[in-house]
This record gives structure tokens, C-alpha cells and sequence, in this order.
């Protein structure tokens, strides 16, 4: 058994759903990637049927709050006999351990004996639930963001690469994954609006807006669902799951994206919804 629980599939400012943060699960235990956006990351585990005490691992990908809020959430509270460890690059973890410095001083001061932060660099490896696990730096445009390469049980590659593009510099480690997880973020043909105040990203309310990029836009440093089904080809992956994508049509997404991603990538293709479940293996 070895699968995964969406929490969350939509980008940092969507409103019909939660912000991109999953849970994978092997026969050894659970481990949270990404936290999204705050607390709705422990009502998204209820309604998945997750107790937050069972996940015993967790990986952040970058700073963004999309990305990153939820931790609190998961540090409220942490009691003595808690068991996690906690995978972050050296950017996440200055920001993730100043916050919780801030917000809860006493359980920062001493920290539960099963509670480890651990910082991974490119290239490093770890055994995570029993699984090899490869971290790598996804070139970000902006903030700096990490992804990793998961070992299946069956020997394939589960890659998450976070929100970004996809980088040359990884090609060679990519290259015939099984599973990709790759960010979309918004269809080629989708009207981008002006974001609030600032440059380029998603419009405020979801609906697009005057003043924003021609359509084919997409927001600083993101994909459209055509382009990360082109990278999809290019590094023959065998299975493509589309996430940190747009609510501006949250009923249509899943057929709208994939219809979109088919024009370029003939293999399997997820656009999963909030709190579905995909197999892996
Ligand atoms: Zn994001």
C-alpha cells in the first residue's frame, strides 16, 4: 500500500478549495508534504479520515505562506511523546524555526526528544518511512524551493517538484519517473488578472480581470497545465499529477486540465480534487 491523500490541490490565493499540501503514506507511516495556508490544514486532515498524530514525517518545499502556514497548526499543542521529524532547506528552516521561536517559546526551548528538525541540502539522501529519498533544489525564480525524489516500493520514482517550473538542471534525475507532481497553474488559455498589489499572479477574487497578461499568461515563476505536460514528454514520465492550480472553475478543472495536458502527454494524467486519493504503487 503505498498512495497518496490530496489535502489540498489549488495555488496560494484560491478560495473554493485548499492550498496545494498532500500526505503520503506507505505500510510505515505517514508524511506530510507542503502544510498549506493555516488551520484548514487540520480540518483537511479530518476529512480525510488523518489524525495529525500519526504523521510522523513532514517536508516544506519554500517560504511562500501557501506553502508554510500550516505548521503552527501542527506545533500547537505538541506533546512530550510526539514523534517528528521535520525535512527542510536552509530557508524554510530559518523561517520555520524564528516562527515557532515567536509563537511558542516553551516548546522551542525544550523541544519533545522525538521532535528533530533536519536540514537537507541538493543531493542529500535520507530514509524516510523506510523509503530512499533524494532532495533536490528546483532552481526556483524566486524564493529558493526544493523538491525530492521518492524510491517506490516497486522501485519507480515519485517525484514532487513543488510550485515551479521545471528546471534543466534536473532533467537527468527525473527522467522516467513514474509519478510527477507537478505544478499547473493555470490553463494556456486562461485570462490572468492583475493580483492584489502586486505584479503578475492570480486575480484576488478567482475571475480573471481587466489589466492582466494576454491569455497564455501565467503567474512569476509558474507553468501552465500545457507546459508541465510538455515537460511531462520531454523527461518520459510515466504518470503526470497536475496540482497548484487555479479555483476560477473548480467543477470543470479536472476535465478542462486534463483535456489541456492530453494535447501533450499521452500517459496517465491526474488533476486530482481536494481530499482524493491516489494510488502509487
Ligand atoms: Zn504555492
Amino acid at each position: 500500500m503505498e498512495r497518496i491523500t490530496m489535502l489540498g490541490t489549488g495555488h496560494a490565493m484560491v478560495f473554493d478549495c485548499f492550498n496545494t499540501c498532500f500526505v503520503y503514506e506507505n505500510e510505515n507511516g505517514k508524511m506530510l508534504v507542503d502544510t498549506g495556508g493555516g488551520g484548514q490544514l487540520l480540518g483537511q486532515m479530518r476529512k480525510a479520515g488523518i489524525d495529525d498524530w500519526d504523521i510522523s514525517a513532514v517536508y516544506v518545499s519554500h517560504r511562500h505562506t501557501d506553502h508554510i502556514m500550516g505548521l503552527p497548526w501542527l506545533f500547537r499543542g505538541l506533546g512530550r511523546d510526539r514523534k517528528l521529524k521535520l525535512y527542510f532547506h536552509e530557508d524554510v528552516m530559518r523561517v520555520a524555526t524564528g516562527m515557532m521561536e515567536l509563537l511558542f517559546p516553551d516548546t522551542m526551548e525544550s523541544l519533545p526528544e522525538g521532535v528533530e528538525f533536519i536540514t537537507v541540502r541538493d543531493g542529500d539522501t535520507a530514509e524516510i518511512l523506510g523509503r530512499h529519498v533524494e532532495f533536490m533544489d528546483l532552481h526556483s525564480p524566486n524564493v529558493p524551493q526544493f523538491g525530492f525524489k521518492l524510491t517506490l516500493e516497486d522501485g519507480g520514482a515519485m517525484v514532487f517538484h513543488g510550485d515551479v517550473p521545471f528546471h534543466e538542471a534536473n532533467r537527468e534525475r527525473i527522467t522516467g519517473a513514474e509519478w510527477l507532481l507537478h505544478e499547473a497553474f493555470n490553463l494556456s488559455t486562461e485570462k490572468m488578472g492583475p493580483p492584489p498589489g502586486g505584479k503578475g499572479g492570480p486575480p484576488p477574487m478567482g475571475k480573471g480581470g481587466p489589466g492582466g497578461p494576454p491569455p497564455g499568461g501565467k503567474g512569476p515563476g509558474h507553468s501552465t497545465v500545457k507546459q508541465a505536460a510538455s515537460y511531462a514528454r520531454s523527461l518520459r514520465v510515466k504518470n503526470l499529477l497536475l496540482f497548484h492550480g487555479s479555483d476560477n472553475d473548480i467543477q470543470n478543472r479536472k476535465a478542462a486540465y486534463t483535456a489541456e495536458a492530453r494535447t501533450e502527454f499521452d500517459g496517465p494524467i491526474y488533476v486530482p480534487d481536494d481530499l482524493e486519493v491516489i494510488d502509487l504503487t
